[in-house]
């Protein structure tokens, strides 16, 4: 058991909802979710915030936006459209202190967001 929730989801240790599986970038449902799509793109490599995020990682990142695009077409907000978010630190209210895309869709969002 590590002290991150990210890291022990990937290792199987906590249950993900999992809805995409590489050897770079696992995707899960988020448990609270705030809209009807809203899934979480993850690194299996533990980086802490989007400032811990070095050259390279570059690839990685770019996987992670590839990843996005699949799966907002398979779960079928692609053409409606969709947001993707990373919170970085406390003004954006960062909670897991794992790099995580936020997919959301399904209904229409708010913008700015709060
Ligand atoms: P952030 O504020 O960007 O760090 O977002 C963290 C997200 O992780 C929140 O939307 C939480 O609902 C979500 N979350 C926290 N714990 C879990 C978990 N065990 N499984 C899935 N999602 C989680
Ligand atoms: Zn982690």
């Amino acid at each position: 058991m590590t002290e991150c929730v990210f890291c022990n989801i990937i290792n199987g240790t906590l249950k993900g909802e999992f809805v995409y599986n590489s050897d770079e970038i696992v995707a899960f449902k988020d448990i609270n979710p705030q809209a009807p799509v809203h899934i979480l793109i993850v690194p299996r490599k533990h980086i802490a915030t989007m400032n811990d995020l070095t050259e390279a990682d570059r690839a990685l990142v770019g996987n992670m936006f590839i990843v996005a695009n699949r799966l907002a077409k398979e779960l079928g907000i692609a053409d409606h459209g969709y947001r993707v978010v990373v919170n970085c630190n406390r003004n954006a209210g960062q909670a897991i202190y794992h790099l995580h895309l936020h997919l959301l869709g399904g209904r229409r969002l708010g913008w700015p967001p709060g």
